[in-house]
């Protein structure tokens, strides 16, 4: 399968390597292959500069937005949620159409420090945002309520727990729990909460992820539903 991951951050290079090692051809998306390849510091998050990790990753391949998602079958945003329209739009609306984006970002709003709030929140959400701007895609947001190595590696956290899976259409919600199962999650774990509107709750999950993060001091735990 040819898979586009749209994010140069920890969680698209996360998920790029793992379907890569699944024997994937996988391309990422960018606003500036040039600037983003040119950068030598670490990211924002400490991160390693872009190209340090590609050269790691000589399979994968950097691409502008647009072309990334012209080639990729399948889709996943892994961008800045504050980013991701604009990300999705410079993709092109005709390089998404009848195609599944997996939609992994969050709406953090930094705009007023820490903790981030949410834009958009409790009416809206910004699995919805991309579906309503984007109709041809399937959209289905999953794997946003966790770290991004628990993404592709769930044995990290012990015993069993969860990943929602959210969106409209079942074909592409059976096909992402396919993905899902690929990178090691048993198909018990995930949990179908219906349509791209049930996004609300699992973008609404991430105030309490990060106070969880700072309680227990670390980011390998999970959300378990008991008796689901
Ligand atoms: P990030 O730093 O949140 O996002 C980096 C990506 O966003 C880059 O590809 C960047 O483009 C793009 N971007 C930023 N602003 C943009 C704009 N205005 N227009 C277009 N693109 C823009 O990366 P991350 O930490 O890997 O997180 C990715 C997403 O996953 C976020 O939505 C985050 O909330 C969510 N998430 C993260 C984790 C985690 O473990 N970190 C877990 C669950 C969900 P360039 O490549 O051009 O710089």
């Amino acid at each position: 399968m040819r898979y586009a991951v749209l994010g140069t951050g920890i969680v698209g290079r996360t998920i790029a390597a793992k379907l890569a090692s699944l024997g994937h051809e996988v391309v990422i998306g960018t606003r500036d292959p040039k600037a983003t390849l040119s950068r030598t510091e670490p990211d924002g998050y400490g991160n390693p500069p872009f190209a340090e990790w590609l050269g790691f990753h000589d399979r994968i391949r950097l691409e502008t937005f647009a072309d990334a998602a012209a080639f990729g079958e399948t889709l996943v945003n892994t961008t800045a949620g504050d980013g991701s329209l604009q990300a999705l739009e410079t993709a092109g609306a005709a390089n998404l159409a009848g195609k599944v984006l997996i939609d992994i970002a969050n709406p953090l709003d930094f705009s007023q420090g820490m903790p981030p709030s949410l834009n958009p929140v409790n009416t809206d959400s910004l699995g919805e945002q991309i579906q309503r701007a984007f109709p041809e895609t399937k959209v289905v947001k999953t794997l946003n309520t966790m770290n991004s190595q628990i993404m592709v590696q769930p044995s990290r956290v012990a015993g069993e727990h969860t990943v929602f899976v959210s969106g409209d259409d079942a074909g592409a919600k059976q096909a992402v729990t396919d993905v899902l199962i690929s990178f090691g999650w048993p198909e018990s774990s995930v949990i179908d909460l219906g349509d791209i509107s049930t996004a609300r709750g699992v973008e609404m999950l991430l105030p309490i992820w990060l106070r969880l993060w700072g309680a227990v001091g670390h980011a390998d735990f999970n959300f378990h539903i008991a008796g689901a």
